[in-house]
């Protein structure tokens, strides 16, 4: 296929538009200018390629643009666009989607509410835990990201990030990630959510001990609160099981999906037992949303399902993770610079020695055509997160070509 090369004039003149017509949220401006992908593969405006470690951010799971995907939606496309708000009407990719989902959650979680993105499941989440438990008390992380809306907002760590929008929710409280007996302590009668990621993401990728998420599973059963998973980067197989929580066999009250769920197309989700989410019909349209659960996201999700099942793409994601974190613990006792390597599955944390120091590796590695990305509340934390169908050898590219960028940053 071919793909549309500019010259450096229109590639600058897109540059500029961008900064001036589209809203920024950096002070730097966007040096690529994408214009294809396909599989783990990117190309930019001047035609130059780009290995993807990242997947958009734990999205494209069964690669880009996914010709099985791409098919669904165009052929869901030409059946069907938006009909009408969620609530009205069955959709017939909703139910289909939301069917095939409940034979892969933890027990007893069967029923989805279909969003647009993972900061408004997030929202759903804590509307229903509020609804369900009759409580507003929150206790979240440390480290932790949920997204940028109000709510989810109120709930991520970093106070720079919430401090210029306050007030936000009243009664959240911060413990340290991993820290049972912090989280013990917050707990009270007034908390009616326990909000984790399994595996942090943002905060520089870490896998809490084996007796975390059991341990808030049983303090929220005891206090009467729920537990509610973030699945939104962890989910769908990306930690080399389908949700991270099987890791530690834990139940969550409500588990929150986004990101690899739509195969590339904006689509998210809260999901919880049925008796739960019925809270949601008194008073009857107590969440609603336009666009959530659009036909065409759900039939693009179907196809990314079933590629990731028929492709056993969860269990190749656990093998290939154990295969690169071998050869960057190699990498770390050859390069001081590396500090720690930690994760599960293809959810990597590469940890260097500074924030100034990661950010010149990702952009050599850029240089050299191999995408990268820190993590948001931990600059010093390179994030690998390959699509699950990433080649050995392209593995193997991509590793020497981290390699060449850590020599030569
Ligand atoms: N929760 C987690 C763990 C995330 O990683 C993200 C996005 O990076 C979100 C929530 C927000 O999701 P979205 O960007 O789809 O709104």
């Amino acid at each position: 296929m071919d793909n549309k090369i500019l010259c450096q004039k229109e590639v600058e003149c897109l540059r500029e538009d961008d900064l001036r017509y589209v809203a920024q949220t950096t002070p730097f401006g966007k040096s690529l200018v994408f214009v294809r992908s396909q599989g783990c593969m990117l190309w930019d405006a001047e035609g130059k390629s780009y290995l993807d470690f990242i997947s958009g951010i734990a999205v494209n799971n069964v690669g880009h643009t996914h010709p099985e995907v791409v098919q669904a939606i165009c052929d869901q496309a030409q059946r069907m666009l938006h009909a009408t708000v969620f609530g009205k009407a069955v959709i017939p990719p909703q139910v289909e989607l939301a069917r095939r989902l409940a034979q892969l959650t933890p027990h007893g979680l069967e029923t989805i509410f279909f969003t647009n993105s993972g900061t408004e499941a997030i929202e759903g989440a804590i509307k229903l835990a509020r609804r369900a438990t009759g409580r507003h008390g929150i206790v979240a992380f440390e480290g932790a990201f949920h997204g940028r809306t109000c709510g989810a907002l109120s709930i991520s760590w970093r106070e720079v990030y919430r401090k210029p929008f306050e007030p936000l929710l009243p009664g959240v409280t911060f413990v340290p990630f991993n820290d049972l007996e912090a989280a013990r302590r917050a707990v009270t009668d007034a908390v009616g959510m326990v909000i984790v990621e399994p595996i942090q993401g943002e905060g520089g990728v870490h896998v809490p001990s084996d007796d975390f998420l059991p341990g808030l599973r049983q303090l929220c059963d005891a206090r009467g609160a729920f537990l509610v998973l973030d699945e939104i980067q962890t989910g769908f197989g990306r930690t080399g099981r389908f949700f991270a929580c099987e890791h530690w066999g834990v139940v969550p009250d409500i588990l929150v999906v986004a990101k690899a769920i739509g195969g590339g197309m904006p689509l998210g989700g809260f999901i919880s037992r049925p008796e739960v989410m019925r809270l949601l019909t008194d008073p009857p349209l107590a969440h609603m949303t336009t666009f959530g659960g659009h036909p065409v996201s759900c039939a693009a999700g179907l196809a990314s399902l079933n590629i990731i099942l028929r492709e056993r793409l969860v269990a190749r994601a656990d093998q290939l993770g154990v295969h690169i974190q071998e050869r960057l613990r190699q990498m770390q006792r050859k390069y001081a610079v590396i500090k720690d390597v930690r994760g599960k599955g293809l959810m990597i944390g590469l940890e260097f020695a500074s924030a100034e120091e990661t950010k010149r590796i990702v952009q050599r590695a850029q240089e050299l055509g191999l995408i990268l990305s820190w993590s948001i509340y931990s600059g010093g934390t390179v994030r690998i997160a390959p699509p699950l169908v990433i080649t050995e050898d392209e593995v193997q590219r991509g590793l020497a070509l981290l390699e060449q960028a850590i020599q030569s940053a």
